[in-house]
């Protein structure tokens, strides 16, 4: 899991907001083009377009905006800007498992929960070179880490294999790499490139670099 700093909202959602008043109320199920595509884009840029949860390679075509705090639990936050992510999954396609904010659905536990939002979430989380993401030793957040895997599913066999692919590719030649090399490489995954979008999977990469440096 990659931590999320969050941006500011966009100004199109902010006005549509502030159009409220005694007639008019917003609400999250009323929202519509073009604020929502605004807000779609919004958040896709200040997550650099990878999943805010499994951090696979996103874009508005396969992507949903997730409400960290279930809206059905947290009304008050439905149209709040800080409880807005973007991840994985628009539309399921035939046969495909469940993941991420779509498994997650309405739950969320603020004890249980390792959100993309704490600024050291990334610490709580390993991964093996099979693409398998398991809680770190941190004691006050194991449970935190292996409820969240469980709760969105982030151990299924497609995800495992998509990451064990990804870990794959970056190893392959890894060795004849100089330390500097290696340095880089590492460094080009803690940062989006020229396009603004991180690389797909590359908190599991860097867990994986660092064991070999
Ligand atoms: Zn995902």
């Amino acid at each position: 899991m990659k931590h999320i700093q969050k941006s500011e909202e966009p100004e199109s959602f902010t006005n549509w907001k502030q159009q409220a008043n005694e007639d008019w109320q917003p609400y999250w199920d009323i929202l519509r083009n073009p604020e929502k595509g605004c807000l779609d884009q919004s958040l896709l840029q200040e997550q650099g377009f990878i999943c805010c949860y499994c951090n696979r390679r996103i874009g508005k075509e396969n992507s949903h905006i997730e409400h960290l705090k279930p809206r059905t639990h947290y009304p008050d936050l439905a149209l709040k800007y800080t409880n807005l992510l973007a991840s994985c999954q628009r539309e399921r396609e035939r046969k495909e498992p469940l993941h991420c904010g779509a498994k997650k659905d309405e739950w969320y536990d603020e004890h249980l929960m390792v959100s993309p939002l704490d600024a050291n979430c990334t610490e709580f989380f390993r991964y093996t070179e099979d693409g398998q993401i398991l809680p770190t030793e941190i004691i006050d957040k194991k449970d935190a880490a292996k409820t969240t895997i469980e709760k969105l599913d982030l151990n299924i066999d497609k995800l495992k294999n998509m990451r064990s692919q990804a870990i794959e590719a970056i190893l392959e030649g890894f060795g004849d790499l100089s330390d500097a090399e290696k340095q880089m490489l590492l460094q080009g995954f803690s940062k989006p490139d020229s396009n603004g979008q991180y690389g797909e999977f590359c908190e599991a990469i860097s867990y994986i670099i660092q064991q070999y440096i």
